[in-house]
């Protein structure tokens, strides 16, 4: 199996980057992840050469032969391996509470178990979801930090093993990447981090022709959604909820009425993530609602 190594990483998302390996669709391939501090940061706070960190790195990119720009991007993703340890570090510039702390106090959790040992009245299940995971936009370059139309930064802990994401393919060969995998994230990874980590995710990757996705989109457990991204949660609301009912006007055959009134009664809209440099929302349905009406998605 095709597999690549976490030496190859890019802290952006870009048509110009040369490809770190290619592959053909349906293949499956492994990516070597460093956690979002490019694996500098230590339990005790240190970091080496933090003048050489890359922000959030992401593997790859991986060239895809058959891709091409309007195309979808499907990956199914099969398999995540952690580290034996994982990373939390509070900041006092960024975040929901950068102003109620003084300092960058970091924690390392202990992997192995399969459980985070908070404190000894608090113990909770690993729930590994993928942080950064992106394909390249079609001329913009934009950094791993950044969620947008491309994927990228999105922080949605809907993205887990198990579960398939659509991702749009912009430039030939599709371009796609991910790191900045999170042990656990709750919605809105509010602090500024998740259990941050690095490790091993397994991938199947195909190109998906001619089918309306509404992308970035992810069926996970039963639900189908609709990530989108923008400067406010207001506006990343709109753009999810106007993604997903777009898409059920083309794949079914309610009107644009029936449609809303549809995501009004039993759309499921949370926030992914507050505190990247755009907010990230997604809008759900119960895969039941796509079987109600044939819909088969790729
Ligand atoms: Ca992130
Ligand atoms: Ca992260």
């Amino acid at each position: 199996m095709l597999k690549i190594r976490k030496a190859f990483v890019t802290d952006n998302h870009s048509p110009k980057n040369p490809p770190a390996a290619s592959c053909h669709s349906g293949d499956t391939v492994q990516f070597e992840t460093r956690d979002c501090y490019d694996d500098r940061l230590h339990g005790d706070g240190t970091v080496d050469h933090p003048e050489l960190a890359l922000e959030n790195p992401a593997t790859g990119p991986l060239y895809i032969e058959e891709a091409e720009p309007g195309d979808v991007l499907k990956v199914k993703i099969e398999r995540i391996d952690l580290n034996p340890t994982g990373l939390m570090r509070a900041s006092t510039s960024a975040g929901a509470f950068n102003d109620l702390v003084s300092y960058r106090k970091v924690r390392q959790f202990d992997l192995t178990d399969g459980y985070v040992h908070f404190n000894d009245k608090l113990t909770f299940p690993i729930d590994t979801m993928i942080g950064v995971i992106g394909t390249a936009p079609r001329t913009d370059t934009v950094m791993t930090h950044t969620p947008g139309a491309h994927g990228g930064n999105m922080d949605c802990n809907k993205i887990v093993a198990g579960s398939t994401l659509y991702l749009p393919v912009n430039v030939k060969g599709a371009l796609f990447s991910m790191g900045d995998l999170h042990a656990l994230m709750g919605d809105g990874e509010v602090m500024i981090c998740g259990l941050e980590t690095g490790g091993v995710v397994t991938v199947t990757v195909e190109v998906v022709k001619g089918f309306p996705m509404p992308t970035p989109a992810l069926s996970c457990r039963g639900k189908f959604y609709s990530i989108q991204s923008a400067n406010t949660l207001d506006q990343a609301s709109r753009k999810a909820s106007r993604a997903m009912l777009g898409f059920l006007q083309q794949v079914t055959d309610m009107d644009v009425y029936d449609c809303a009134m549809l995501l009004s009664l039993k759309g499921d809209l949370s926030v992914c993530q507050i505190v990247d440099p755009q907010l990230t929302v997604r809008m759900g349905i119960d895969q039941d609602i796509l079987d109600a009406y044939g819909v088969v998605l790729p």
